[in-house]
C-alpha cells in the first residue's frame, strides 16, 4: 500500500483536499508514513514537494487569485496533482477535474451569480478546475434550467424522513433501521414525528415562510403499515400541505412494501410526484442487494402507480450493482425507458463505510461505468428528459455522478432546493437536515438531525429550539 504524510504551513485545514487528490494515485495517509508530502503557500502561491529517501519531486508554483473563497484550496489541488503525476508518472482519469465535492453545480450558480456569462463557464471551469467542457456545458445548463423551474430563492422545501425499510440493502450506507412489525412501536415513533412537525408549523407562521415542496422520504415511508402510514399523510397533508405547495413527493421507492391501498391513501392527500425504484431488472441482483423484491414486483407497482392520479413518477436506477455487466445494464435502462417513466435518477454505486459491500471490488471498470452512464443519457434524452440536478458522493466508482432527469415541466422543485443549496430545507426526522442561506446565498446555516432514533427521540425538543435559531437573524 502506498501511504504519505502530510506537512503544511496552512492556517486552515486541507487534509481532505490532498487526499481527494491523492487517493486518484491509490496514495493513503499515515502520520508514520516515511514518503512526505509538503504543501507550502507563501501568500500568493502554493507548491508541493514530495520525498521519500533519496527521491524528491517538486510541482510548480500555483498562483493563486486573491480575494477569491476557495482559490488557496483549488491551488494546493492543482500542486498535489501535479506533484504526485510527476512522481508516479501516473496520468489518473479525471472525470470531474479537480472538482471533488457532492455539488458541482454549487461553484457554476455561484459564478453566474457573480456575473459571469453563461458561455464563458466551460472554458473557465476546464481552465481552472480541469473540467472536461462536456461536462461544464451540463453543469452550465443545469443551472439555466434550475433557474427557470425555481427562479423565487426564498421558496422554502420540508422534508420529513422515516428511517425505516422493508430490509436492509447491501449497498447501503444510509442509518435507516428495519422498520418495526408491531403497529405500537410504529405509531410511537409517529408520535414524535408529529411533534416535531408541530414545531416546524410554529416556525413556518413565525416567518411567513413560502414552502413549495414537500418531501417525504427515508428509509421507505411505505415500509409503515397502512393505518400508520395513512396517520403520516393525514398530519402532513394537513399541517403542511400549504396552498403555496407545487409539489408533494414520497419515496415509496421499495415495491415490496407498495400497496394499492396506500397508493390510494397518497392520492388522497394530494401527492403528486412518487419514486418506484427497480434499481436494476436482474431478479439475481436483487437477491444480492438484500432487496426482497424482484423486477415483476417492479412492474406491477409501477402499473398501479401509472394508472393514478399521481402525475409524476420516478424510477431509479444503479450502476455498477455487484455482479452486473454493462450489457445487464443497458438492458435495465431500455426496459424502464419503455416504461416512459416522467423522472429517471441514473446513480452510480456508491459504497460508504456503513455498507455491508463496502471494500468489495466493484464488477465494472471506472471506464465501462462511464461509458453506460453516457448511455443512460442517451436513452432520457431519446425519451425527451432533460438532465436537471446532479450530485456526486465519496467512495462512487470511478469518481462519477448521479443525475437526474425529467420531462420538461416534471423537475422536482424539492431535488433542486436539497442539492444546490441556495434555498431553505426544513428537515424533520431523524437524519433529516436543515439548512437556511445566509444572504449571499451560498452559506448556509446548518442543522444535521441525529441519525439515531433514540437520540432523536430523546432530543427532540433540544433539537427544534436549535433548528428554530437558525432562523434568528
Ligand atoms: S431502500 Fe433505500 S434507504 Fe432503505 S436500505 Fe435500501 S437503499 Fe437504504
Amino acid at each position: 500500500m502506498k501511504t504519505y504524510k502530510l506537512i503544511h504551513n496552512l492556517d486552515f485545514d486541507v487534509t481532505r483536499s490532498v487526499h481527494d487528490m491523492a487517493a486518484l494515485f491509490a496514495y493513503s495517509p499515515d502520520r508514520d508514513s516515511d514518503t512526505v508530502l509538503k504543501v507550502h503557500y507563501d501568500g500568493s502561491c502554493c507548491q508541493a514537494v514530495l520525498y521519500t529517501g533519496e527521491k524528491v519531486q517538486q510541482s510548480g508554483a500555483v498562483t493563486c487569485a486573491a480575494g477569491i473563497s476557495g482559490e488557496i484550496t483549488r491551488c494546493v489541488k492543482l500542486a498535489v496533482l501535479e506533484v504526485l503525476t510527476r512522481f508516479t508518472g501516473e496520468q489518473p482519469r479525471l472525470p470531474w477535474g479537480i472538482l471533488t465535492g457532492v455539488r458541482p453545480g454549487k461553484l457554476a450558480h455561484k459564478l453566474l451569480d457573480g456575473g459571469m456569462e453563461p458561455d464563458q463557464l466551460p472554458q473557465y471551469l476546464l481552465d481552472k478546475y480541469l473540467l472536461p467542457l462536456q461536462r461544464g456545458k451540463l453543469l452550465k445548463e443545469i443551472c439555466i434550467l434550475q433557474d427557470k423551474v425555481l427562479p423565487y430563492r426564498k421558496a422554502v422545501g420540508i422534508y420529513i424522513g422515516i428511517p425505516y425499510c422493508p430490509s436492509k440493502c447491501t449497498y447501503c450506507s444510509f442509518p435507516s433501521g428495519i422498520v418495526p412489525q408491531d403497529e405500537e412501536s410504529q405509531q410511537n415513533f409517529l408520535n414524535f414525528i408529529e411533534q416535531d412537525i408541530d414545531s416546524v408549523v410554529k416556525l413556518i407562521s413565525m416567518h411567513s415562510l413560502n414552502v413549495s415542496s414537500l418531501y417525504i422520504g427515508g428509509g421507505t415511508p411505505t415500509s409503515l403499515k397502512e393505518k400508520v402510514f395513512a396517520r403520516l399523510m393525514q398530519c402532513a397533508a394537513k399541517k403542511l400541505f400549504l396552498p403555496s405547495v407545487r409539489e408533494f413527493t414520497v419515496e415509496a421507492g421499495r415495491p415490496d412494501c407498495f400497496s394499492a391501498e396506500k397508493l390510494r391513501i397518497m392520492e388522497d392527500f394530494g401527492v403528486s410526484r412518487i419514486s418506484v425504484n427497480p434499481q436494476t431488472l436482474h431478479d439475481r441482483t436483487l437477491r444480492l442487494i438484500g432487496r426482497k423484491h424482484t423486477a415483476a414486483d417492479f412492474y406491477r407497482a409501477y402499473e398501479i402507480a401509472a394508472q393514478s392520479s399521481i402525475a409524476v413518477i420516478n424510477t431509479d436506477l444503479i450502476v455498477g450493482l455487484p455482479g452486473e455487466t454493462a450489457a445487464d445494464i443497458e438492458y435495465t435502462l431500455t426496459e424502464v425507458a419503455k416504461l416512459r417513466p416522467q423522472n429517471l435518477t441514473v446513480h452510480t454505486l456508491t459504497l460508504k463505510k456503513g455498507a455491508e459491500l463496502f471494500g468489495s471490488r466493484p464488477t465494472l471498470s471506472a471506464l465501462e461505468a462511464e461509458t453506460v452512464l453516457d448511455k443512460g443519457a442517451q436513452a432520457a434524452a431519446a425519451t425527451g428528459m432533460r438532465p436537471y440536478y446532479l450530485y456526486r458522493q465519496h467512495y462512487m466508482l470511478g469518481q462519477l455522478a448521479n443525475t437526474g432527469y425529467a420531462l420538461p415541466g416534471t423537475e422536482s422543485i424539492y431535488n433542486i432546493q436539497m442539492m444546490e443549496e441556495r434555498h431553505t430545507v426544513i428537515g424533520i426526522g431523524p437524519s433529516s437536515a436543515t439548512k437556511v442561506p445566509l444572504q449571499d446565498g451560498h452559506h448556509l446555516r446548518k442543522l444535521n438531525m441525529p441519525k439515531n432514533i433514540a437520540t432523536y427521540t430523546e432530543n427532540l425538543q433540544q433539537l427544534a429550539e436549535k433548528r428554530r435559531k437558525l432562523f434568528e437573524k
